[in-house]
């Protein structure tokens, strides 16, 4: 049967190596057995792909392909290829493409451990208050992880004593496994990859060099963060296996929302309620900044709802600089409520005066649209 190496990678005919490389990486490591126990349709097609990437990435094969077809490609096949390439030795190197491309990386499968495997990072969510965004702040946080096993100073060893060469793989950490059709380089069972084994490992660890524990930071919060902002702590996190180095913590903020204060990036909002009077007739208003300090608003005659007054560099600090966002506050006029009788009369009275063109432009100009827009 021959077969299209090119649409078994999905490319086209004319795809460079750059591109059949990516296709075959792509699908190698979906099919890939290690990811795949048991599964024989896609051992089969791991065995396609790397056919045919095997032939596609060299141009002398990929030249004969493109002339003659798959059939003189597929051992099975036998058909007598004459063509002076020696494919006696078949594909059994489609781990071997597959480890230049991946290197050691993939496929080594769970428990993998390797004298230099490193901790994890962690993530640790802290939620502060604005204020606490705002001025900066030290936190202590508390949280279990595998922390460096003090016994046998992270060695893994009792005693500290040396580790002696793994006698099933020799020292290399690693070995061939056959995978029905495919040899595999993994790491070795016995010494999990590290090459060498304890001779007496470390009773608190079991050799690992790590044990489970509580970690006790204290964080230092910089002034401007904002919800999404991460602090990374290098070498806080998961301790490394046998004293490998450890992980890093990365702190993961939230801001909280404040009662007055809103923000938005760098500046800060507070929408104040002003009344009608003060409104009409102008005057002071006091409001507080996110410092605490009092800031003293003129609020001119005629203040709608929605005026804002502008407090320049009253806002939250930027990160890293010394600059500061902007402090806004929004005035919203508030309808005067619960009226006593004289206070009645005299808005009544208030209303007999007003001269709506005057007093009141937006309502007369609505109401004179209103009036085209009927007729
Ligand atoms: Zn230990
Ligand atoms: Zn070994």
């Amino acid at each position: 049967m021959a077969k299209d190496y090119y649409a078994i990678l999905g490319v086209g005919k004319n795809a460079t190596q750059d591109e059949l490389k990516k296709a075959y990486r792509k699908l190698a490591v979906t099919y890939h057995p290690d990811k795949n126990q048991g599964n024989k349709a896609a051992e089969e097609k791991f065995k396609e792909v790397s056919e045919a990437y095997d032939v596609l990435r060299d141009e002398n094969k990929r030249a004969a392909y493109d002339r003659y077809g798959s059939d003189h490609f597929q051992n099975s096949g036998a058909s007598g290829f004459s063509e002076g390439f020696d494919f006696s030795s078949g594909f059994q190197g489609f781990s071997d493409i597959f480890e230049e491309m991946f290197g050691g990386a993939f496929g080594q499968g769970p428990g993998r451990q390797t004298s230099s495997e490193p901790g994890s990072d962690i993530r640790y969510n802290l939620t502060i208050s604005l204020e606490e965004a705002y001025r900066g702040t030290k936190t202590n946080i508390r949280f279990t992880t595998l922390i460096k096993c003090e016994h046998c100073g992270g060695s893994g060893s009792e005693g500290n004593k040396k580790p002696s060469p793994c006698p099933v793989c020799g020292g290399r950490g690693s070995a061939r496994y056959q995978h029905g059709f495919i040899t595999i380089e993994r790491p070795c069972q016995n010494c999990g990859g590290t090459g060498s084994v304890l001779s007496d490992p470390c009773k608190k660890c079991s050799g690992s060099g790590r044990i489970k524990g509580e970690k006790n930071l204290e964080i230092n919060i910089p002034p401007g963060v904002d919800t999404g902002s991460k602090i990374r702590l290098t070498g806080e996190g998961e301790a490394g296996f046998k004293g490998a180095p450890s992980g890093s913590l990365y702190v993961f903020l939230t801001v909280k929302n404040h009662n007055i204060f809103t923000r938005k990036d760098n500046d800060l909002y507070c929408t104040v309620p002003i009344s009608m009077v003060k409104a009409a007739l102008g005057g002071e208003i006091q409001v507080p900044d996110l410092d605490g300090n009092n800031n003293t608003i003129s609020v001119s005659n005629g203040t709608q709802t929605g005026s804002q007054f502008k407090i320049r560099g009253r806002g939250m600090p930027i990160l890293n600089s010394s600059r500061r966002g902007d402090f806004y506050v929004e005035a919203v006029v508030e309808t005067p409520v619960s009226l006593t009788k004289k206070q009645k009369e005299l808005l009544e009275q208030f209303g007999n005066e007003k001269d709506d063109k005057t007093n009141n432009p937006k309502a007369f100009e609505f109401l004179k649209k209103l009036k085209e827009w009927l007729e």
